[in-house]
């Protein structure tokens, strides 16, 4: 799943062929704690393995870290979920509309599978000439963590739809975000992170490995690195039990990749910290 997501990924930073769209797929981290036992950074990319029983740490009381209010619109407006799937992912936009509000998310559905995979993508067109068309976010509501899983796409959604702003013929060309400055302080904090630091240590180490580097690449990429902070940024200033839950799975997974791909709390404080400023800049957040 990995490989061929991250490849089409890969298609973003490609000029466009004129006027055809293109749909973008943002995927997910791969599910799972990766291959157990594999030399350096064992969460590589392949077929799913089956998961280690992992004993899972007690999520966190509910600790109000941030006295902050959300501003604008709530984000929930944005996304229409089906009614048979409320009860599961309406509470994930109610931990959203917590923390921080939007001021032109366009609206769109919530397609659900059923497949067992930690599978969510964000749906986009793009075609020369025109603003990015956003179709719908989809999301397996089968995998091991579905709640996160929205918190993540819904960060996609939140930084192509609403961050960057209502000029998305800027947004042919994903280079973009590196140029924002909006983005400055959250870029800088994450690269010195522990996090990645060590995921492009274990790049190194797995040089010879073009498959594990090409999915560190991947991990440690701006849009990925993007989402994931967000959907740790919505569970910690929420609280949300869920979240926390799911959050806790992730970084206590055997795989190194995919243990890394979320921050130890000491590590996600300044992360975290960033993104408040961002979103206050935005007016999105008291
Ligand atoms: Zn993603």
């Amino acid at each position: 799943m990995t490989k061929r997501l991250a490849a089409r990924f890969g298609l973003v930073g490609k000029p466009n062929p004129p006027g055809s769209p293109l749909v973008v797929i943002k995927p997910t981290p791969p599910p799972g704690g990766g291959s157990p036992g594999a030399v350096p950074g064992g969460g590589g990319p392949g077929p799913k393995p089956a998961p280690k029983p992992t004993p899972l740490p007690k999520a966190r009381p509910v600790v109000p870290t941030s006295a902050h209010k959300p501003l604008g619109t709530p984000v929930s407006n944005s996304l229409i979920i089906p009614p048979e799937h409320q009860a599961l992912f309406g509470p994930v936009l109610e931990a959203i509309d917590l923390v921080h509000g939007d001021g032109n998310l366009p609206r769109i559905p919530l397609s659900i599978s059923n497949t067992p995979h930690e599978e969510g993508s964000l749906n986009i067109a793009i075609k020369k000439g025109f603003p990015i068309r956003f179709d719908s976010l989809s999301l397996s509501d089968k995998g091991e963590r579905p709640e996160l899983t929205l918190a993540h796409e819904i960060g996609h959604f939140v930084e192509i739809g609403g961050i960057l702003g209502p000029d998305n013929r800027r947004l042919q060309n994903y280079r973009m975000f590196n140029q924002d400055p909006k983005f400055e302080e959250w870029k800088e904090t994450v690269a010195s992170s522990d996090a990645i630091t060590q995921l492009k240590h274990i790049r190194q180490l797995s040089s010879t490995d073009r498959d594990h580097a090409k999915f560190i690449t991947y991990l440690v990429s701006d849009h990925d690195t993007w989402a994931r902070a967000y959907a740790q940024y919505i569970a910690v200033r929420s609280g949300d039990l869920t979240l926390l839950l799911q959050l806790d799975r992730v970084r206590s997974s055997q795989g190194s990749f995919v243990a890394r791909s979320q921050w130890k709390d000491s590590d996600f404080k300044n992360i975290a910290a960033a993104l408040d400023n961002l979103f206050r800049k935005l007016g999105w957040r008291e």
